[in-house]
């Protein structure tokens, strides 16, 4: 960091979505652009969503057309320009006689999610149709249900894809570099960040003629709410991880929840199974880890239970859990899920704050964030809106090819251009997909070797989702993981010890089962532990 440039035009503060979507178009408007973040690249909330690119039909239940109809436009848009990172995922969701919203209410909001798309994506079909669709579903007063279509995403990914793409076009971006302070010349304008190396406890000051701080939670730490009534609220959205066989489902299914009423979801994923969400008051510290607590999994079992009563699903089966903290402005006066999504700017001399919003509409709020911050910025400058967020799709580089035509396909979704050094650099027994993921041994090698990787948690938790798909953090795939990338980390003996250690204990804190769920885990392992050791010895 020390040969870091000292001047720059922009410093963007926050490696998630919304500081990444900003880097990526300052970097594409030939703005000198900055980013920083404190911890990894999408460590905080961008890594931990549903990974839905969606309308959201609730809101247009709640009025808030203006939001649905940006987000779709943003889904239609990114479906193309990030052919291979969003894919489009079906959906279905049942219409009960006695519950949930009824068919002609589902059919007024899908109607006009379509409008928005320009195409027509959904439809109604019969009880028999939708049992054939989803067939472990509550059949109890079922009397139909419909189909339509949205979009999901690796969400650490499309951060990374932005970050990299910014970086690869003249940008810089830093992970573990924290913004302490920003400083202000004696007319209170903007001229500079203070900057502290979390590895190394350096400080640095640089000097900007801008700042924006999109740093989602966190961003009332670097600038307070102008409105007096109006402050971040953190709420958690906590999620379980299945693997595909226990929830056999190959399209998203949404339901209401049987005890509040809010929506509920199961949507495949990456070759697992992901189930959610919750909706409550953050209380926690915001520099640790988020985790799910053991009232939310018994929320989230009743939700599964309630909507597929033959399956018998348990807390035993979950591979992981993972909770986000979503940073949404409230007056706090009603309940967390009927608190506005919409993102706010506030502009302060040359210091932009940009926070709430969504994973899908980062472009937008982007933009919004740049054009607040043009005053500050040197004139020649315009946003351009129209140009393809990401470097076009390419075909595959070699023939005949190594990989089925929907493997590059994910891959270039993933890694835009350094998805060509990747098949041409990679031995063919690394290209066999790790088991119960759609993850390729070579993306992991490729990710230690080029993705700015401190810790192993980096690697397995962010780059690749190896950590969230496969059992206990991926303990049994370590060593051949340890084996392909020791070369390129570079790490010694004692390092990979300590950076294994300290995984596991993220892993278990912030991504195992929490409090008697963990115990009654432990106790059933160490009983068949137990057993096992005693025919052993009988038959020895
Ligand atoms: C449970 C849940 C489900 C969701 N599902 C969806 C969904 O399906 N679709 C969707 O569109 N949206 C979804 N969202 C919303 C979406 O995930 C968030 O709005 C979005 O990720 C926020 O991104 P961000 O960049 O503003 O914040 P973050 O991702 O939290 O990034 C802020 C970053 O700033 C860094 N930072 C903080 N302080 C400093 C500092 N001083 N110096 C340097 N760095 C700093 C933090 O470490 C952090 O990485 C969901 C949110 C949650 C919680």
């Amino acid at each position: 960091m020390m040969n870091l440039d000292s001047s720059w035009d922009l410093i963007v503060i926050g490696g998630g979505i919304s500081g990444a979507g900003i880097f990526r178009e300052a970097v594409r408007m030939g703005l000198k652009s900055l980013l920083l973040e404190q911890q990894d690249f999408a460590w905080g909330t961008s890594s931990r969503s549903s990974k839905l690119v969606h309308g959201g039909l609730r809101y247009l239940k709640e009025g808030r057309f203006f939001l649905t109809r940006d987000a779709v436009r943003e889904r239609e848009r990114l479906l193309v320009e990030a052919r291979g990172l969003v894919t489009p995922i079906g959906f279905l969701v049942p219409v009960y006689k006695d519950r949930g919203p009824g068919r002609w209410t589902l059919e007024a909001g899908l109607s006009i999610y379509d409008l928005i798309a320009k195409r027509r994506q959904h439809d109604y079909l019969d009880a028999e149709t939708f049992v054939n669709q989803a067939p472990n579903i509550d059949r109890k007063g079922l009397v139909g249900g419909f189909q339509f279509f949205d979009a999901q995403v690796d969400d650490a990914r499309l951060v990374l894809r932005l970050i990299f793409e910014g970086m690869a076009n003249g940008g810089t971006a830093l992970n573990y570099v924290r913004v302490a302070a920003v400083g202000r010349n004696k007319d209170g304008r903007v001229n500079g960040v203070t900057v502290e190396e979390v590895h190394a406890h350096q400080t640095l000051s640089l000097k900007t003629k801008a700042v924006i701080n999109a740093t989602g939670c966190w961003a009332e730490r670097l600038h307070p709410s102008p409105q007096k009534n109006r402050h971040l609220r953190p709420l958690r959205g906590s999620h379980l991880i299945f693997p595909a066989p226990v929830l056999p489902v190959d399209q998203a299914i949404s339901t209401i929840h049987p005890a509040d009423g809010r929506a509920f979801f199961v949507a495949p994923w990456e070759g697992a199974v992901i189930a959610g969400t919750t909706d409550l008051d953050h209380q926690n510290s915001l520099s640790a880890e988020p985790r799910i607590t053991e009232d939310e999994v018994a929320y989230l079992l009743d939700g599964l239970h309630a909507m597929f009563p033959a399956l018998d699903v348990s807390a035993r089966d979950c591979i992981a859990t993972i909770a986000g903290v979503r940073p949404v402005l409230s007056e706090g006066k009603c309940e967390p899920s009927e608190e506005s999504r919409e993102h706010v700017v506030w502009v302060d001399n040359g210091l932009v704050t940009v926070t709430g919003g969504k994973l899908t509409t980062f472009r937008k709020l982007a933009f919004d964030a740049l054009k607040a911050a043009k005053p500050f910025l040197p004139t020649d400058t315009t946003t351009d809106e129209g140009s393809p967020v990401f470097q076009p799709f390419k075909s595959q580089p070699v023939s005949p090819s190594p990989l089925a035509d929907s493997h590059w396909e994910r891959l270039n979704g993933r890694y835009g251009d350094s998805a060509e050094t990747i098949v041409t650099g990679t031995s063919p027994s690394d290209f066999a997909i790790i088991p119960g993921t759609q993850t390729m041994w070579a993306e992991i090698l490729h990710a230690a070797a080029h993705e700015k990787i401190h810790h192993l948690s980096d690697l397995l938790l962010r780059r690749v989702r190896v950590g969230l798909l496969t059992a206990e953090g991926g303990r049994e795939h370590l060593s051949r993981i340890r084996h392909l990338c020791e070369p390129v980390l570079g790490w010694n003996s004692n390092r990979w010890k300590k950076e294994i250690r300290d995984y596991q204990e993220i892993w278990r804190f912030a991504h195992g089962m929490p409090g008697h769920f963990a115990r009654s885990r432990g106790r059933l392992k160490s009983f068949f532990f137990n057993v096992g050791k005693r025919l052993r010895k009988h038959f020895a």
